[in-house]
């Protein structure tokens, strides 16, 4: 479930404001610098373009997350849900960008972020090859070629990285399209993947041609897989 708190290793609080595409305008991020300032005592700005809060005394949380809310964020997110998209400034802002990203990470991030799942989903999206967001080692990772956008699924970093691998090309002209794709992939996942399988690990579990399949609109739930995916979870 999309939550606000985590809980320190000293038992104080770091509080997660929701932040878009991972862009803040100079006066949100006086107001989340405000609320730091009230309640808390340091901000870290994490690999996943999140900002937390931390150190916040347990009995002032509903405080701090009231002024959050009353600044206009909404719940950050963390554990097993799609988490907030990250994005590189694209087209829009970078003189490499090939695509933009910023509207369509806002897009995916205001359908997706905070769905609950078997495993945490990220989700990236660059606007060239470069891959600044890292869209090879995102669940579902986009970038920008000349003629669209590439989509990758399962890859992953921690203890054991993945590599993700191409699914398909969106054309440019098309790129609403890519809200579509997300959502059959992530359709396909929640109805066959096991309790602790992530996006690459079912891809590793049952190849990729059913992905292929699903994002072409010819399958949703796999009875076989689905119910292999019980005993994956239960192991
Ligand atoms: S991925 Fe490309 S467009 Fe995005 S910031 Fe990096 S170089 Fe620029």
């Amino acid at each position: 479930m999309a939550r606000w708190e985590k809980v320190q290793n000293d038992g104080r609080i770091g509080i997660v404001p929701d932040i878009k595409v991972g862009m803040l305008t100079p006066g949100e991020l006086a107001a989340i610098t405000e609320v730091a300032r009230r309640f808390g005592e340091r901000i870290h700005l994490t690999a996943g373009q999140r900002l937390i809060i931390l150190g916040v005394p347990p009995e002032r949380v509903e405080e701090a997350k009231n002024a959050l809310q009353a600044a206009g964020f909404g719940v950050g997110t963390s554990g097993a849900v799609v988490r907030n998209v990250r994005a590189c400034p694209g087209k829009e802002y970078c003189k490499n960008g090939l695509q933009p990203t910023l509207d369509l990470g806002r897009q995916l991030h205001e359908r997706f972020t905070g769905w609950e799942l078997q495993r945490p989903v990220k989700i990236g999206i660059s606007g060239c090859p470069n891959s600044c967001s890292e869209a090879r080692t995102r669940d579902i990772g986009i970038y920008g070629v000349p003629s669209g956008y590439k989509v990758f699924i399962g890859g992953k970093g921690g203890m054991k990285p993945m590599d993700g691998r191409p699914l398909k090309i969106v054309k440019a002209d098309r790129a609403p399209e890519l809200v579509d794709v997300v959502q059959k992939v992530l359709d396909f996942y929640t109805a066959n993947a096991g309790k602790r399988e992530r996006i690459g690990d079912l891809v590793a579990r049952i190849g990729f041609e059913p992905f292929q399949e699903a994002v072409k609109g010819r399958v949703v739930m796999v009875p076989a897989i689905a119910a292999e995916a019980k005993a994956v979870g239960e192991a």
